[in-house]
Formats: structure tokens, C-alpha cells, sequence
């Protein structure tokens, strides 16, 4: 057996009990689980002060003398230890609260010791709480460094083992390793990079001598844990790459060029075109194309994927765009089939209220090949929808669609479409490589020229008559009012009070029959959501007040002024959708985020953020530092985000490098045969098995 897969009872120092919570509270069951037990943070021990010599500018000292004398003082919760330390220049006391009978027994009067610890200072005295203390001839040999700090729980600390008694178990296990940890990079990798061997950083990243063996250490491991994710990542996209050939559409022909140069209404933004240029290179050979279009609210992204489906349509195919509502799919068609009317192709659209007799007539015409274009919603899934030749799937909104839904569009063909997933959810760079690693990604990151920035204005109540008598300005200009409140699962009975109060006090300022409001919240029956929907989207109603279910995509350009209530409660890359739920005419906009009086500092990041700025990438960021990866891609429980030492916060730099070696490495060695890459094959075979659960194949 593998001496890191010894089980940990073994272990010096450890023994059944200890064995037991390492098990419970820390999953340690082996010699690798402890040694992968990665130090929080680290002090510095590096310094032997003197004790005359100790300021209140030094965090952390560490001083070697002996301990004189010591007493109890105080009685009950007051009790404590105090020894009198002392080395060559003077004199300090060491004060315990805790485990006090454990320390008197141990303390020998006679040893010398290095005490280490955090300085207080109180009436011109210096003392240490708490301090580590150790017999210096017992102490680890190399005890000059950087030393680990590690998580325990109550249950361990109680045994001893608190961080300080997990670095001793470390300091035991560390002799076993010598020439026993694989390497898992190949030479030519650490060279480049100047990378230290893995033995080395896995021991050095609990013990180093200095800052700089650390930092080597940190990021040699960051750059494994990285690497082999990319790995995984890249090859499995390759293998799908070989595995599915795609409808090659070789040519683009008649509808892609007259659309584009009769009909296109404006020149497109260079992003536009370097997108286009993306898909078009995938799609030409026998690929199956697999890619992710991210681009902010407005960016553009209707044009492309009407562009990508002329180009099926030019190869004798058909495509279809599938939107998350009915309110969506019903407005692309109407914009597709406005864009489109001069040209002779046959847009129709299908959703869940499609009506039986026209729903067959459809599919018919679906499977004989006669509707080049389909829009519709997830009615598309249903079985009974099938093509004649499907070439190419848009997915719009990508995020109310799972993976699930996505593989099943696949199964509508002999050899899958290509897909060109859509989302308006910019993400930073380093998650999206992370969880979206085995799509290709395209990225519109410029808006079509001319927009007016949306002004964002942070109020509170009592700015409210303000606000009122503003809305009413805006009405007067004929433009139209969103007023959106929170809904939040946990309290939805509230939620909805709120808003049919808030609903209460508009209709109150703002009443019939001058003005016309509607509501829409997730309690209503969709049929009524479609009629309020419909009204505001044809201008019938000023203003709309409404849940987050207008939150994706609705597209109303005369609307004007959205108007957040309880920002605070919004997370924000929801305020971002809402707000981009404005700004969309040739009017000015606005966006005001209404709060109350006590906003947490986190909620006042967040509503700073959005007044400082309109960039969905930069919100994107701020929001992936406030609430971690896990949070911010709700994926938390599928594993792909819980790095043991990396941080896609601040490893992007260490994650590009990643990437781009395990890429360059499989254009050469897919199958990391090469002898060069032995020790990479070596190690990625177990990685990939127990990945292979969650991977995810579009
Ligand atoms: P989104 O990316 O949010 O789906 P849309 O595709 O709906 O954005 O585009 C938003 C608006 O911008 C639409 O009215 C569209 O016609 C317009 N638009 C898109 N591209 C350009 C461009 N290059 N120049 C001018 N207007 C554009
Ligand atoms: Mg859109």
C-alpha cells in the first residue's frame, strides 16, 4: 500500500479517539487527507526578539528564555495561569485561561523555551495569551519560518489537536513522505513556469522557510488544481468534438447576404462581427458547434443569432431559437419575422397555448421541411416536435434552461445541431473558464453605438414625493414606468403584501382614468400575466408594477424608468437585469434604487456599484468578490467550484496559464501517451474517473 493511503490512526500522536474526529469534523481518514489539510493562513516565526526590544508596532513575536515561576490567580471564570517568562534583556508574563492544569504539569522550570504569540500591551507590561510554547530541544528542527494555521473544530481543539496540534501531527507525517508523493507535472511544465517539485511544495506549504518558498509552494499547487481541471475540461470537449460530427454549413449564400446587405438596419459593432466570425468558424467544418454567447443587456445579441440561423437556412437546414417565456419567444418572432418580411422564408413560432389544430399544422410543416425558422419556448422539447433537418439551436437566456433540457433538443436529429447558447449574465473570466471550460465562449463586449447611459440615482423614503412627482414627469413625456419589488422565497406571503400595498399607493398617486396600472406578480395564473404583460408591452399601461418575473429579457424601448423597491434585497447581477429592462429607446433613462434607512455594508457595495457603474462585467466582478464563486453561479452543490487551494478571485493570472498549457498539451497528445507527459496520464487517469460524474456535456 501507498504510504499516503495509510489510514490516519497510525499515525504518531494520533491514536482511535483522535482518528475518530479527524474522520467526523475534518473527513482526514488518510496520511494524503492531512497533508492536503492546507494551512488558512500563516505567522511568522522566523525572528527570535528580544524582549526589551518589543513595540507595539510588532503583531507577532517570538522570544527564547525560560520560565521563572508561576501561580493561579482569580477563581472560577476568572482563573487563570500566569508564568513569569524571561530571557538575556528582561522580563514578560504568560497568561492562560484554559487547559490550565494540562500547561502547569507540562512547564519544566528548568528548559529553555520559544514562546511565540501575539504581544498586549497593559500598563507598560507586555504579555502573551495564550502563547505557543515549546521546549526548544523538542522543537521541530527548521522552527525558523513561516508556520501554518489551521481550521480545527471545538471537538478537536478539546483533544488537543487545535491548530497548533494539527501542525504537529503534520510535523510527525512529514519524515514518511521523503520520495513518496508522484510527481503529477512534467518537466517541461515546472520548468517554464518554475514550478518546485509537488514533494516539495506539499511540504513546504505547511512549513516554509521564508515568504518566498511559500509563495512558490502555493502556487505550484494552485497551478496543479488548475491545470488538471483545464485538462479535464478541454479534453472532454475535444472528445465531443470527435465524437459528434456537425452538419458542416460550408457556404453562406443567398438569405445571410441579402439579409446583411439589404436589410440589417445598422453596421454592426466590431464585437458583432468578431462573434460572427466565431460561429462561423465552427460551423463551416464537420464540428458540432458548441458555444456560449455572453453579452450584456442590449449588446446585441438578436442579430447574431439571426445571422447564425441564416447561415443553416443557406445549407438546406432548418434552426430554431428557443426563449425561457412565452412573453420572449412571442417577440422574437415578431422581430424576426419584421426583419425578415421582405425575404422569402418561412418564421413560425410554437408555444405551450398554441392552439391543437394549428399546432399540428405546424409540426407537419415542421417535418416536411417547409418552416425554416422556429421560435418557441420549452414546447420544443416535447416529443412530438420533430424536424426535417435541424441544423442549428439557439438557446436564449441560457440560465432557466438545465443541461437536461439541453441534451434532449439534441436527440431531435440523427447527428446533433449545433447550439449557440445565449446569456445576458456576464461572468468574470475565470468562472466562466471554470464552469463553462468545455464550451467554446464568444463575448460581446461593446454596446451598439449611440445608447444613452442609464442614469442611476440610490434613494431612500424619503425622497418618495420626489420620486412621484418625477414618474409623473416621465408619464407627461409618454414614456413608461417598471416598479419592481423583491420576491424572496423564504417570505413570499410578506413579499406579496408588499407589493399589493405598494400596488395600493401607486394606484392612489396615480389613478384612473388618467392613469392605467397593471400588476403582475408569480401568484397570478399565466394567462392573466400574459394579458398585464401585453398591455404594458403594447403601451396601454404607464406603469407596471411587478415581482422579478419581468426580470429576463422583456424588451418595451418607450419604458424609460425602472424603479427598484427594497434594492437592497436584490442581488446584484439582479439589479442589472432589471435595470436593463430600461434604456432600450432613443429617451434617456433611469434607474432608481429605492432603500431603507439601514442597508448592511455589503447591500451598500452593491447599490454603490450600480450607481458607479453600467458595465455588466465590472458589476460581474464586485459581484463574484462579495458572494464567492459558489454563490454567485449557484452551483455550490455540484462540486466544480470547491478548489482546495485555488481562488478564482485571484488566480486568474495562474488560471489563463492553466489553461493554456493543458490546451496546447492535448492539441499534440490527446490521449497523453507522449513520454514527456507520463506523469501527467499518470495522475489525471484517477482525476478524470471521479470527475466523470458530474461532467457536464451540453
Ligand atoms: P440583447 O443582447 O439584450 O438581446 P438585442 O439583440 O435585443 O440585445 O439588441 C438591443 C437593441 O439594439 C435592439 O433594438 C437591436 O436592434 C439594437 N442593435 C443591435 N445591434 C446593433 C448595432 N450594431 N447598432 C445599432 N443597434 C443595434
Ligand atoms: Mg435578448
Amino acid at each position: 500500500m501507498h504510504v499516503l493511503s495509510t489510514p490516519i490512526e497510525y499515525l504518531k500522536g494520533v491514536g482511535p479517539i483522535r482518528a475518530e474526529l479527524l474522520r467526523k469534523d475534518l473527513r482526514i481518514f488518510t496520511y494524503e487527507d492531512l497533508l492536503m489539510h492546507f494551512p488558512f493562513r500563516y505567522v511568522d516565526k522566523s525572528n527570535i526578539h528580544s524582549i526589551s526590544s518589543v513595540n507595539e508596532e510588532i503583531s507577532y513575536v517570538q522570544f527564547k528564555g525560560k520560565i521563572v515561576k508561576f501561580e493561579e490567580k482569580g477563581a472560577k471564570r476568572s482563573k487563570r495561569l500566569i508564568a513569569r517568562f524571561r530571557d538575556s534583556s528582561g522580563e514578560i508574563e504568560l497568561i492562560w485561561f484554559k487547559s490550565i492544569k494540562w500547561i502547569k504539569s507540562s512547564i519544566n522550570l528548568d528548559k529553555e523555551y520559544l514562546v511565540f504569540g501575539k504581544p498586549s500591551f497593559f500598563g507598560g507590561k507586555v504579555n502573551l495569551v495564550h502563547p505557543d510554547l515549546d521546549v526548544i530541544e523538542d522543537s521541530v528542527k527548521d522552527f525558523r519560518g513561516l508556520h501554518g494555521v489551521y481550521s480545527s473544530t471545538e471537538k478537536l481543539i478539546n483533544k488537543g489537536l487545535n491548530s497548533r496540534g494539527l501542525s504537529k501531527l503534520i510535523a510527525n507525517l512529514i519524515p514518511f513522505l521523503q520520495n513518496s508523493i508522484d510527481e503529477s507535472l512534467s518537466d517541461i511544465i515546472m520548468k517554464k513556469y518554475k514550478l518546485p517539485r509537488k514533494q516539495d511544495a506539499l511540504i513546504n506549504i505547511h512549513l516554509s522557510k521564508d515568504l518566498k518558498e511559500l509563495e512558490r509552494s502555493q502556487k505550484r499547487l494552485k497551478f496543479e488544481e488548475l491545470f488538471f481541471l483545464q485538462l479535464h475540461l478541454i479534453k472532454t470537449k475535444i472528445i465531443r468534438n470527435n465524437k459528434f460530427i456537425g452538419y458542416p454549413l460550408s457556404h453562406l449564400g443567398e438569405n445571410f447576404n441579402t439579409y446583411f446587405k439589404n436589410h440589417l438596419k445598422f453596421e454592426l459593432t466590431n464585437a458583432q462581427k468578431k462573434v460572427i466570425k466565431e460561429i462561423r468558424l465552427d460551423v463551416k467544418n464537420n464540428k458540432q458547434m458548441n458555444r456560449l454567447l455572453q453579452g450584456d443587456v442590449g449588446s446585441g445579441k438578436t442579430v447574431v443569432a439571426l445571422l447564425s440561423m441564416l447561415m443553416a437556412l443557406d445549407n438546406g437546414f432548418q434552426a430554431c431559437i428557443m426563449a425561457p417565456t412565452e412573453i420572449l419567444a412571442q417577440q422574437h418572432f415578431t422581430s424576426i419575422s419584421e426583419e425578415l418580411k421582405e425575404m422569402n422564408i418561412i418564421v413560425d413560432i410554437l408555444t405551450g397555448s398554441k392552439k391543437t389544430k394549428s399546432r399540428r399544422e405546424l409540426i407537419e410543416n415542421l417535418e416536411n421541411g417547409k418552416i425554416q425558422i422556429l421560435v418557441g419556448t420549452h414546447a420544443l422539447l416535447e416529443d412530438y416536435v420533430k424536424f426535417n433537418n435541424l441544423g442549428l439551436v439557439v438557446i436564449d437566456e441560457q440560465h432557466r434552461f438545465g443541461v437536461a433540457q439541453r441534451a434532449k433538443l439534441w436527440k431531435k436529429n440523427k447527428f446533433p445541431p449545433h447550439i449557440l447558447v445565449m446569456t445576458a449574465t456576464p461572468i468574470p473570466r475565470t468562472l466562466s473558464m471554470t464552469i463553462y471550460g468545455d464550451l467554446d465562449i464568444s463575448i460581446i463586449d461593446e454596446l451598439p453605438p449611440g445608447r444613452k447611459v442609464i442614469q442611476t440615482l440610490w434613494r431612500s423614503d424619503s425622497s418618495r414625493l420626489n420620486i412621484i412627482r418625477f414618474m409623473r414627469e416621465q408619464i407627461n413625456l409618454e414614456r413608461q414606468i417598471y416598479i419592481v419589488f423583491p420576491l424572496i422565497d423564504e417570505s413570499a406571503k410578506l413579499d406579496y403584501k408588499n407589493l399589493i400595498e405598494g400596488y395600493d399607493s401607486v394606484v392612489r398617486e396615480f389613478p384612473l382614468p388618467e392613469f392605467q396600472v397593471s400588476v403582475v406578480h408569480g401568484q397570478m395564473k399565466s394567462a392573466d400575466k400574459e394579458y398585464e404583460m401585453n398591455r404594458f408591452v403594447s403601451g396601454l399601461t404607464n406603469i407596471m408594477v411587478a415581482t422579478t418575473v419581468i426580470e429576463v429579457g422583456v424588451n418595451v424601448p418607450n419604458a424609460s424608468v425602472m424603479i427598484i423597491e427594497s434594492a437592497e434585497r436584490f442581488g446584484l447581477s439582479q439589479l442589472h437585469q432589471l435595470r436593463g429592462r430600461v434604456g432600450r429607446g432613443a429617451s434617456q433613462s433611469y434607474c432608481v434604487l429605492m432603500s431603507g434607512n439601514k442597508v448592511s455594508n455589503e447591500g451598500k457595495t452593491r447599490l454603490k456599484t450600480m450607481v458607479d457603474t453600467n458595465d455588466g462585467f465590472k458589476i460581474a466582478e464586485v459581484d463574484l468578490k462579495l458572494r464567492g464563486p459558489g454563490d454567485m453561479m449557484g452551483t455550490k452543490q455540484s462540486g466544480i467550484l470547491d478548489f482546495k487551494i485555488a481562488d478564482l478571485l485571484t488566480d486568474g493570472k495562474i488560471l489563463a496559464f492553466a489553461r493554456k498549457e493543458a490546451d496546447e498539451l492535448l492539441k499534440d497528445d490527446i490521449e497523453l501517451l507522449k513520454s514527456e507527459n507520463i506523469n501527467i496520464a499518470r495522475f489525471y487517469r484517477p482525476y478524470a474517473r471521479e470527475r466523470m460524474g458530474w461532467s457536464r456535456i451540453s
